[in-house]
């Protein structure tokens, strides 16, 4: 065979992927890769990082193999050299795929070479990260209840012990305003209180992809790939990595792989990782199923509601936390009309405070009446993706499992074709946003569904009288 020029292969390999990927994730993966070399059927090619290659694997290997062996044959094989800090390179093949055989050649250690990285600063031995921790959010300020108790004691076990305890991650989880923000610091200010050389680091799901897209695209505009490097180094360091709100990372493909990157990283070395969202693991959509299964590994601990007694039990930590006294039947008629979650009791109690004291009255029952019925009159129905769904199983009477499973059934597919159209009309979620909602549709099948529905709605008369019920009933709960 002749020996083809590896740089045109390598080109039209390039040509077939970019086809079948967004343009966003072809330009930020790809553009950094080069071709080296191309023997007797094995091509070659540079990635900028350990990290680089595992992505690339994980994401696009199927895409990549299938241009290969177009390009150059059914005994396509690809090497990777990974570029490493020093200048050196390490060769690697394919883990896993068809026909690519695996070569295991283990990846050195990088090791303690910190130089360049902007997080830490050179020639301090012992590490100062800024644990970004809320002083007012500890153990003694959070009211124990039924509602979070296991969560609550999981938390204290895991104080007492980061990172060795089984509950790890610990994944926290449950509705707005239930606590789950304080508890997670309230960890972390425990372990640093028994631990003061431990590094904590508390971050939200959004800070966490901010600096990766930060340190993604200053990668690909000055073709440096050292600030992803960096990114991943810095979180390799901290011994208990609080991250809050990963639902956040929905759909966020690169953010998820770096934070998949860390967490196994963390785990392996004993490190402790705590994780809030808003959702169960298995109600996660829009998460890639290997984090949703580390997610499941530890613990993962519900937050409820409050009872009434809990919540008059925490109006009244607040009032003796602020100095203040509130008569008891104020405090029950608060507690017994703010249910929906904590930080709604909490802004209750916050706003009678300052109503009393800016027109200078005594906190009465009236008062309070006065103030909590807006409060508590507030529209709370909003149309959601989730309520949609939900009201067109009710509707039709079929089981979310079956709504959401993997069934051609024409009803079922009926069915789920209507809540896309709503979810489009009703809510201003974008057309991916729904498709990931409904199981990992994508965006054209999701278009695809609106207007059919949209035709259907023109010419079958019940078919219309279906959707305009469902309809009704969302916008009629809205009060
Ligand atoms: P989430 O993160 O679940 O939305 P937060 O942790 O921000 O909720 O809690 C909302 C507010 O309620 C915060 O001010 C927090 O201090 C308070 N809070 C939550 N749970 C408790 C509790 N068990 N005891 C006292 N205050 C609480
Ligand atoms: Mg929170």
């Amino acid at each position: 065979m002749d020996e083809l020029n590896y740089a045109e292969v390598w080109a039209r390999c390039l040509e077939i992927i970019k086809d079948n990927l967004p343009v966003e994730s072809f330009k930020t993966w790809f553009g950094p890769i080069k071709p080296i070399g191309l023997v007797d059927g094995v091509l070659t090619i540079e990635v900028p990082s350990d990290f680089w290659r595992e992505y690339i694997e994980e994401n696009f290997l199927d895409i990549l193999s299938k241009a290969l062996r177009r390009e150059i044959g059914p005994k396509a094989n690809l090497v990777y050299k990974v570029r490493i800090i020093d200048g050196a390179f390490i060769e690697e093949r394919p883990k896993k795929s068809g026909n690519i055989k695996n070569k295991e050649v283990p990846i050195p250690e990088v090791g303690n070479r910190y130089t360049g990285n902007p997080y830490i600063i050179p020639g301090l031995k012992k590490l100062n990260i800024e644990p970004n921790l809320n002083a007012g959010y500890t153990f003694s300020n959070f009211v124990e209840g039924e509602c979070n108790r296991l969560g609550r004691s999981a938390g204290l076990n895991i104080a007492m012990n980061p990172g060795r305890s089984t509950f790890n991650p610990l994944f926290i989880y449950g509705g707005p305003g239930l606590g789950k923000t304080h508890l997670a610091q309230a960890i972390g200010i425990a372990v640093k209180e028994k631990f003061p050389e431990k590094v904590v680091l508390y971050v939200t799901a959004n800070t966490f992809q901010n600096q990766y897209t930060n340190a993604a695209c200053s990668a690909k505009t000055n073709n440096n790939n050292n600030k992803i490097a960096d990114f991943l180094r810095f979180y390799q360091l901290i011994d208990v990595l609080i991250v809050d709100d990963v639902h956040e990372f929905a759909e966020k493909k690169g953010t998820q792989g770096a934070f998949f990157h860390i967490f196994n990283y963390l785990h392996q070395s004993g490190k402790q990782l705590i994780l809030t969202s808003d959702k169960a693991p298995v109600d996660l959509l829009g998460l890639e199923q290997r984090l949703l299964s580390r997610f499941k590994w530890g613990l993962s601990a519900e937050l409820l509601p409050p009872s009434y007694e809990t919540r008059l039990e925490i109006l009244k930590a607040k009032c003796s936390k602020e100095g203040v006294t509130i008569p008891e039947d104020v405090l029950s008629y608060v507690a017994q009309s703010v249910t929906a979650n904590i930080r709604e009791l909490e802004g209750a109690l916050v706003s009678l405070m300052a109503s009393a004291t800016f027109a200078n009255k005594d906190i009465t029952l009236d008062l309070a009446k006065g103030l909590i019925e807006k409060i508590v009159n507030e529209p709370q129905n909003e149309i959601t993706v989730a309520r949609i769904q939900d009201e067109v199983c009710r509707y039709f009477g079929i089981t979310k499992e079956l709504f959401l499973s993997r069934t051609r059934k024409r009803e079922i597919v009926q069915a789920r074709q209507i809540a896309m159209y709503l979810s489009r009309n009703l809510t201003k979620t974008s057309l991916s946003s729904i498709g990931t909602q409904l199981g990992g549709k994508d965006h054209a099948t999701v278009l695809h569904a609106c207007n059919t529905v949209s035709d259907l709605i023109d010419t079958d008369r019940s078919f219309r009288g279906f959707v305009r019920d469902i309809e009704r009933v969302l916008t009629e709960e809205q009060i």
